[in-house]
């Protein structure tokens, strides 16, 4: 590590000599006093309350700080919490339109159950303390009888860090299921075979040159947090690239744009890798000692010396093909630009930072090899863990240990974790309906949480046909804060609160520090503070809108009412064990224990650690974190495979004769070579290479109608299906047009405005196409995130964003949604909803979309091959036609290219890998 350094600085609060502040000093928050701008010529005075809070319209947890007016005591907005040291102050416009969320005036308020078919819109309000006895009381049957998996917790936004794991571990249930394998599993597996880890932490603020293959300034991975850092490099003189086929805002920031064939973009990170090579601009202090170059001599080129030069001749043969001219060709991209980029690298050494998400890494067959490819640029210039370089997550990122943790349990979900995916990162999600329809479990109790996979997931029919069927989900309970086209086909509707509404507590890897955010319903605490009490959150929100953490606790306590099943016990309170654990016992315990530096700080501001949370909403932990592989590792003791071991487990790693903590593969350093993908049938996968995508462009024929879409860009002012009901960001964010580049939209006979009609493997939909040079010829896209429909006037989701459509079933298998009407104005209680001017709801191109499970990292590869035509007769804007037999035919295609475990060791999946709620070790041993 080398170099200056510039250290976080917190954004000035006072504007030196002029008396003016950037925002409200925290000792003023509990009577903070503005002039209205509104009110303006008249001077009139506003009295607020400010309590922090976290925002929770993206995976970034920015700082908020809810302007409480004290004579109605109503929250008049958001802004950003200049105390919270990922975001700084400031936030994206998806932050302060919270406000929308809370004051929408079609939002859930009372806890619903349905009271005809499913899926038939017929509610009926009924009370937390129903709800509850009905729901407890099945899981309770359920685990009573060793059922215990046929209960299932399906979460979208999870927003919080650790309290499901906590909940699932005391329920004896494996049954988290994510969202993750339809947004990032592919990246996560590129990255975790180098070293353990399952996501980068990037130094952007003091790098010298930014590799970007997503999106990442208006919509990429902890957005904002990232974006501002970004920028501060960019103004500091560092450079940025974007590898992108659309031209994004971020490319358009950026100093080059490379817009390469979808999926060839691994091919071009290894022509850079290989110029580096041959520049030798490479870090071989930092290759001989950090990475596992003996294992791979070992066992793949084990005639040839094993010394470290012959490592680094084998890497120069390896990717000898990866020309320049070779790689120009193959990814459509000027060979110049790829020589430019590897420059920039080369230049900046150990100041090269980079970032992948989403984008290759879940648009492709083998999109996984991309975070692997990229990740060995860094291990060639040694920006590993380095000033202005790139880190792995969990150095910045920050756990608490939470309250009274259960230990694990031995259980096994085939359902989650299937045999034939033993290396997927997180759980097959998207396939449950298909696991469902062929016999492989069923559902007693299904809840989804802040996730509508009826509109999110690939082939939302099939998603449909499951939720309609009472044998296959016995009973479905979306806890959601907005309505949703899943939220439709539930049993119960429980209105779970935003942002200023819940508790939860979290910590993500946006800078090279740790910090913790702690996310609080902001009228509970603002009345807390003026001597009321409250038994429970909804006592302080809009109706009865609650939080999961209370509903979880009280949930336990009726899955085991009496004691009996050994749950209750993990939700009691210790002071008294007859009532449920507060939210104050709970997080207290967490910051009086488990936050180093917080009671000391609390202590000095004469606070409790909670008081100092409730005050603050975050708390910086640590800073200017760097190199914590070579952190010494005490009282450990050395194995003759290198390692150090402390209780038989693995603490760290001989490195010139220190033991050090290392990383967290098997070897403890950064595998080049993986032996797990190579143990697990994956032996030409096993070191970061090139595969072909399933939309590869050489396969088209692109002098016909096909081409292949990108379907997953992200808009930066929405939130996946959550902000239907945020008016400010529907204001700015409603069109939905397919981009065809002129080349593409003249050879196929397009204008902008025209009806297509596009074609996939198991249906079709309609859209407008939109003639623009900012995609690459040969590509098409449509932004992921419109489409949303609803299948009642007045009921059902949000009429800022929706349609008014009709599903049908019209033959075996065979469904269309058409739309009836699109957006138009509403009377409400909020006048605005009069003054709706935009009308295009967009199209729910999702549900054309058959499954693409990954056969490595089990993630969805979203790209699709399609045909465009233009629409036929009888078509309309916004239809879509699914046939779920042939979407069910391409899940079995797919499904053919895994090689199931179990893995050498008679394993289910290897122990080392991360899962959620991960089980005790004779759990992963696969049943004979
Ligand atoms: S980036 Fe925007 S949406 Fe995400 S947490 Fe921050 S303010 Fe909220």
């Amino acid at each position: 590590m080398g170099g200056d350094m510039t250290t976080e600085s917190e954004i000035p609060r006072l504007i030196p000599g002029s008396g003016l502040t950037n925002y409200p000093p925290p000792d003023r928050w509990d009577d903070w006093e503005e002039w209205d701008a509104k009110a303006w010529p008249r001077r009139v005075k506003n009295r607020y309350r400010l309590v922090p809070t976290t925002c929770f319209n993206c995976e970034s947890a920015c700082g908020l700080l809810a302007y409480i007016d004290k004579d109605t005591g109503e929250i008049r907005r958001f802004e950003g919490n200049p105390a919270h040291p990922g975001s700084r102050g400031r936030n994206c416009a998806k932050g302060p339109a919270t406000i929308n969320q809370v004051n929408d005036p079609e939002r859930i308020l009372y806890p619903m159950r349905r009271s005809g078919p499913r899926g038939s819109g017929q509610w009926e309000r009924v009370t937390w303390d129903e709800a509850l006895a009905d729901i407890g009381g099945r899981m309770g049957d359920a685990i009573r009888e060793g059922r215990n998996d046929e209960i299932m917790y399906h979460v979208g936004r999870p927003g919080e860090d650790g309290f499901m794991d906590r909940t699932l571990k005391a329920w004896g249930v494996d049954g988290h299921n994510s969202h993750t394998n339809i947004c990032s599993s592919g990246a996560r597996v590129g990255y975790a075979m180098w070293s353990g880890y399952d996501r980068p932490s990037s130094d952007f603020a003091n790098a010298r040159f930014i590799l970007l293959l997503s999106a990442h300034l208006e919509t990429g991975h902890y957005f904002n947090p990232h974006a501002q850092r970004i920028i501060e490099a960019k103004r500091a003189g560092a450079k940025i690239a974007t590898v992108d086929p659309r031209l994004s805002n971020t490319a358009s920031m950026s100093d080059i744009w490379l817009s390469p064939w979808p999926g060839t973009e691994p091919a071009m990170l290894l022509a850079m890798a290989r110029l580096l090579l041959e520049w030798d601009a490479v870090d071989h202090e930092f290759m001989s000692r950090w990475v596992n170059w003996e294992a791979s001599m070992h066992a793949r080129y084990p005639d040839r010396p094993p010394t470290y030069e012959a490592f680094v001749d084998v890497l120069r043969e390896e990717y000898a093909g990866f020309t320049l001219e070779w790689a120009a060709d193959e990814c459509g991209v000027g060979a110049d630009k790829i020589e430019a980029v590897a420059r920039e690298i080369a230049n900046a050494g150990e100041r090269f930072s980079s970032h992948t998400w989403r984008s290759v890494g879940s648009g492709n067959l083998g999109g996984w090899q991309a975070a692997r490819c990229l990740q060995f640029l860094h291990v060639l210039t040694g920006s590993v863990g380095t000033v202005g370089g790139l880190s792995p997550s969990a150095w910045d990122k920050f756990k608490p240990k939470h309250w009274n943790m259960p230990p694990p349990h031995s259980r096994w979900n085939d359902l989650l974790w299937p045999i034939e995916y033993p290396l997927s990162h997180h759980e097959l999600s998207f396939l449950l309906p298909h696991f469902l329809k062929e016999g492989r479990g069923r559902l007693e109790v299904y809840f989804t949480r802040v996730y509508n996979p009826v509109w999110t997931n690939p082939d939302g029919f099939s998603w449909i046909e499951m939720l309609t069927d009472e044998e296959k989900v016995g009973l479905h309970v979306a806890l959601t804060p907005t309505w949703s086209e899943t939220a439709w086909y539930a049993d119960y509707v429980l209105p779970m609160g935003v942002a200023a509404e819940r508790h939860d507590t979290h910590s993500y890897e946006t800078h090279a520090a740790r910090w913790l955010g702690f996310r609080q319903p902001v009228l509970r605490v603002a009345g807390e503070r003026e001597g009321r009490t409250f038994e429970r959150t909804y006592d302080a929100n809009p109706g009865e809108v609650w939080e999961e953490t209370e509903f979880w606790i009280d949930l336990s306590w009726r899955v085991d009412p009496d004691g009996s099943l050994g749950i209750r016990k993990w939700f009691e309170s210790p002071e008294d064990p007859s009532r449920p654990v507060s939210v104050d016992e709970y997080y207290g315990w967490m910051f009086d224990n488990s936050v180093p530096g917080l009671p000391d700080k609390a202590a000095a501001e004469g606070l409790t650690p909670l008081g100092y949370m409730r005050k603050y909403g975050a708390v910086e932990v640590e800073r200017d974190i760097y190199l914590v592989n070579e952190r010494p590792v005490e009282d450990a003791e050395r194995g003759p495979d290198g390692l150090a071991y402390k209780d038989g487990v693995a603490v760290g790693v001989t490195i010139d004769g220190r033991v050090v903590e290392g990383f967290r593969s098997p070897s403890r350093k950064l595998e080049w070579y993986s032996s797990t993908l190579d143990e697990w049938g994956w032996h030409d996968e096993a070191i970061p290479g090139y595969l072909k995508t399933h939309v590869y462009w050489r396969d088209m024929d692109m002098g016909g109608n096909e081409r292949i879409l990108l379907p997953i860009f992200r808009l930066p002012t929405l939130i996946h299906t959550r902000s239907g009901n945020a008016k400010y960001l529907y204001e700015i964010s409603h069109g939905h047009p397919l981009w065809v580049n002129p080349i593409d939209a003249d050879a196929l006979g397009f204008d902008t405005g025209d009806l297509v009609r596009i074609s996939t493997d198991s249906g079709h939909f309609v859209m407008r196409a939109w003639r623009t040079e900012g995609i690459r010829p040969g590509v098409v896209a449509a932004s992921h995130h419109l489409g949303r429909w609803r299948l009642d006037d007045e009921r059902g989701n949000e009429r800022w964003s929706s349609a008014l459509v009709n599903v049908e079933q019209i033959g075996d298998g065979k469904w269309r949604l058409r739309q009836l009407k699109g957006i138009e104005p509403f009377p409400s209680d909020d006048p605005d909803s009069e003054r709706i001017w935009w009308s295009d709801p967009g199209v729910n191109q999702n549900l054309a979309f058959p499954v693409h499970p990954d056969p490595v990292s089990g993630m969805h590869a979203w790209h699709q091959r399609v045909r465009l035509t233009a629409a036929e007769a009888g078509d309309r804007y916004g239809d879509v036609v699914v046939d779920t037999n042939k979407s069910f035919q391409v899940y079995r295609d797919w499904l053919s290219k895994t090689k199931p475990g179990p893995g050498p060791d008679g394993t289910r999946r290897p122990l080392w890998l991360d899962r959620p709620v991960k089980p005790t070790p004779d759990a992963y041993i696969y049943p004979d």
